[in-house]
């Protein structure tokens, strides 16, 4: 911990802030470059670039921790290499390979080390790698070239003074549709969940579910996180659905409650008019890893997950059992950390 850039950890909120190096490598004749940090934050672009016209691009998004001896750690950063490469398939970019993704977002973690926040902080190191599709175009086809590129900012703690409680509400709107995009990570998703989103702040809500696109009598989405529920036995449930996003965080959590805490888990149809088999939800993702859920309007019904106010215990457990693996307090499954100095 010897290079530590001298922050005020606990207030830094998320947002976004320049560190020092950025990665950049560009992809041109069926090849991608060597690729290279970067001083600037800045990308110049052609104005007629997919990427601004017909969302061409995907992103990813995961965290460095400072781990509790002192070495920096990545969390599972393998499964987003390959999640980056199924977006790209689907929007016919090239693919990143999985070692090339992890050297260059090593590169840039190293490049910013006094930008990994302390261990103990509850701060982190949020990445962010991406792929667009540049260069002169007019036709609506994929791009002639490919930038690739990773900036790392640093980010507050989630939950200041414990977890706390979402308010949630059920969208008439649809974030994908039924074999569209919504199983990959890209922009277009995310523009169309920004006015639901807003609707549902402006009726003093935290964020909105998103039901199954073609029935709407399931849950798929939780804003821009994965929806799980802990049956009042003790069963650890997430929507099965080809609209939801595979999310690495859901992928560890149902792992760690069925080899570490034994329980049950099922993937499959959550109904939204049965959410009494649930006592307790959440929705996770990598940046707060989960949000206990509260209570879950849909029209003029109201759920109550545990009490709406406190946390339940198993996602309690949960949450502390996945955190002290990211920083290093409990043993991690084998091969989900990548720790470096
Ligand atoms: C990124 C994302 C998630 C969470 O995935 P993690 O890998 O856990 O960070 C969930 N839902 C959507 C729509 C996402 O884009």
């Amino acid at each position: 911990m010897s290079n530590t850039a001298n922050l005020d950890w606990g207030n830094i909120g998320f947002s976004y802030s320049k560190t020092n190096a950025n990665y950049v490598s560009f992809w041109k004749d069926g090849a991608w470059d060597e690729g290279k940090l970067v001083k600037e934050n800045t990308l110049t672009i052609s104005m007629s670039s997919t990427a601004i016209h017909y969302g061409q691009q995907c992103f990813e998004g995961l965290k460095a921790y400072r781990r509790k001896n002192g070495t920096i750690g990545l969390f599972r950063a393998d499964q987003n290499a390959k999640r980056m490469q199924e977006s790209c398939r689907r929007l016919l970019m090239p693919e990143v390979p999985v070692e090339k993704f992890i050297e260059a977002v090593k590169l840039a973690v190293k490049a910013n080390e006094e930008f990994v926040p302390p261990y103990g902080s509850g701060a982190t190191l949020y990445i962010r790698p991406f792929v667009i599709g540049v260069g002169d175009n007019i036709s609506v086809r994929p791009a002639p070239e490919y930038i690739f590129c990773i900036f790392v900012t640093p980010v507050g703690p989630y939950y200041k003074g414990g977890m706390s409680m979402i308010k949630l509400v059920v969208s008439e709107y649809d974030r994908a549709a039924p074999y569209g995009t919504g199983a990959v990570k890209v922009g277009g998703n995310y523009a169309a969940s920004f006015l639901p989103h807003e609707l549902a702040a402006q009726e003093g809500y935290t964020d909105c579910v998103y039901l199954d696109p073609k029935t709407h009598t399931k849950i798929e989405e939780v804003g821009a996180a994965n929806f799980f529920g802990i049956t009042k036995d003790n069963v650890f449930v997430t929507p099965m659905s080809p609209s939801v996003l595979p999310s690495i965080t859901k992928n560890s959590l149902l792992y760690i409650s069925e080899k570490v805490f034994g329980m049950q888990v099922e993937e499959r149809d959550v109904y939204i008019n049965n959410l009494e088999e649930f006592a307790e939800a959440g929705a996770c993702g990598t940046a707060a890893v989960i949000s206990p859920i509260g209570s879950l309007t849909n029209g003029k019904k109201k759920f109550i997950f545990n009490s709406e106010t406190e946390v339940g215990p198993v996602t309690k457990t949960l949450y502390d059992h996945l955190i002290g693996i990211q920083c290093g307090e409990v043993e991690a499954p084998e091969g989900w950390i990548i720790e470096f100095e």
